[in-house]
């Protein structure tokens, strides 16, 4: 009846869906939310796109993924810049002039990377084997103890020697006073939302939601010549050969009655104490709607809080260590047996993918496929 089910509305899925209904193929999306977009689903409360599922700033090197994007929204001029607060000390992020100056006083580059030499000196380190290392190597001690520990400890659930060192590399360090926090050509948010832009996506293509597809696998497939699967790999299995380690999240999402909370869309509480990890403030992903503009007297904030994943929680992040890496390739094996099914997706492939990744995997898994 179809020749692709894809399982899964998010990014992933919407991409490759768009492809392959493009070149004439009939394509059946679902999704076992009652909603599209997966986590980069966006809803509008108090007249302000609210971030459901975390907060999404869409920023990419590719001009391709970029082009790409404009088709289906329009998007505005937005530039992460998140402020880091340290038991009520301010940081400026991503670590640049204005980080280094607020620790340490110093004033020119030249200082400043004299001051992170010395402290990685200090340190002893020469080849950075885990995030701890890797963290004291690029900025020192003192920004380590105050800005990455705290935060990565709570936001992983686990002691930074353990975690790998690729993931403080995603942070931008320079001896500029540059605050934007992706180092990107292409950079923004889409007017209007993510949930705008991906129904874009899946225009004119079948979509059903509510729809559960490990549930009753043999009904779904016998609809269609081949499954694109954007879910859990481990889960797909049956969990088989044991579960795949997740980061979840769980979010406090509140309307507060004054226009403007903490002057920025993300602050992040990076002390080992605060329970949250960070508080976004949704209206300042957009504009026009700033208490000069008086254009809203309320605003919406989220506290977002990090936790193991557990049978039942949503997945947010894979937590690729050596151990589930391993894991991982066991599932990639019988995954590549599997002769009608296509695995895509940060979930799905178990990688720590940006949305441009996704984007990009998804028109050259399309692509072959065609
Ligand atoms: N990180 C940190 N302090 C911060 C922000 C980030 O130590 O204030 C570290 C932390 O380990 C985090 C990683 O940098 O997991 C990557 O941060 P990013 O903002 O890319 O994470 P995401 O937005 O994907 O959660």
């Amino acid at each position: 009846m179809y020749d692709y089910l894809i399982v899964g509305a998010g990014l992933y899925g919407a991409v490759t869906a768009r492809s392959l209904a493009d070149a004439g193929k009939k394509c059946l999306v679902i999704d076992k939310r009652p909603h599209i977009a997966g986590n980069v689903y966006t809803e509008e409360t108090e007249g302000i796109q609210v971030h459901r599922y975390g907060a999404h700033i869409f920023h990419t090197n590719s001009r391709q993924v970029w082009d790409y994007v404009q088709r289906f929204a329009e998007f505005n001029r937005f530039t992460n810049s998140p402020v880091a607060n340290y038991n009520g000390e301010l940081y400026s992020l991503p670590f640049n002039m204005y980080t280094f100056n607020k620790m340490w006083g110093v004033v020119t580059p030249d200082e400043a990377a004299a001051k992170i030499e010395e402290q990685r000196r200090a340190a002893g380190i020469t080849e950075p084997t885990n995030l701890e290392e890797q963290a004291i190597s690029l900025v020192g001690t003192d920004i380590y103890e105050k800005l990455i520990k705290g935060y990565t400890q709570k936001q992983w659930g686990r002691p930074c020697d353990k975690l790998p060192a690729f993931i403080i590399k995603r942070l931008p360090v320079r001896l500029t006073f540059d605050n934007n926090y992706f180092n990107a050509l292409y950079q923004g948010i889409p007017v209007g939302g993510y949930t705008k832009m991906v129904g874009n996506m899946l225009d004119g293509i079948e979509t059903r939601l509510n729809e559960d597809y490990l549930a009753d696998r043999a009904a779904w497939d016998k609809l269609v010549e081949r499954v694109i699967y954007t879910g859990p790999i481990d889960a797909f299995f049956g969990n088989s050969l044991g579960n795949l380690e997740y980061r979840s999240l769980r979010f406090e999402t509140e309307v507060l009655d004054i226009p403007n909370f903490q002057g920025n869309a993300a602050v992040n509480y990076t002390d080992a104490q605060t329970p949250w990890t960070r508080i976004i403030e949704h209206k300042w992903f957009e504009f026009g709607k700033d208490a000069q503009g008086n254009d809203l007297s309320k605003t919406v904030i989220t506290r977002e809080y990090p936790s193991e994943w557990k049978p039942g929680d949503e997945p947010y992040y894979p937590v690729n260590d050596e151990k589930n890496g391993k894991l991982y390739e066991q599932y990639r094996k019988l995954a590549d047996s599997e002769p009608k099914v296509t695995f895509g997706g940060r979930l799905g492939e178990y990688r720590y993918y940006d949305m441009d990744q996704v984007i990009l995997s998804a028109l050259e898994k399309a692509e072959e496929l065609l």
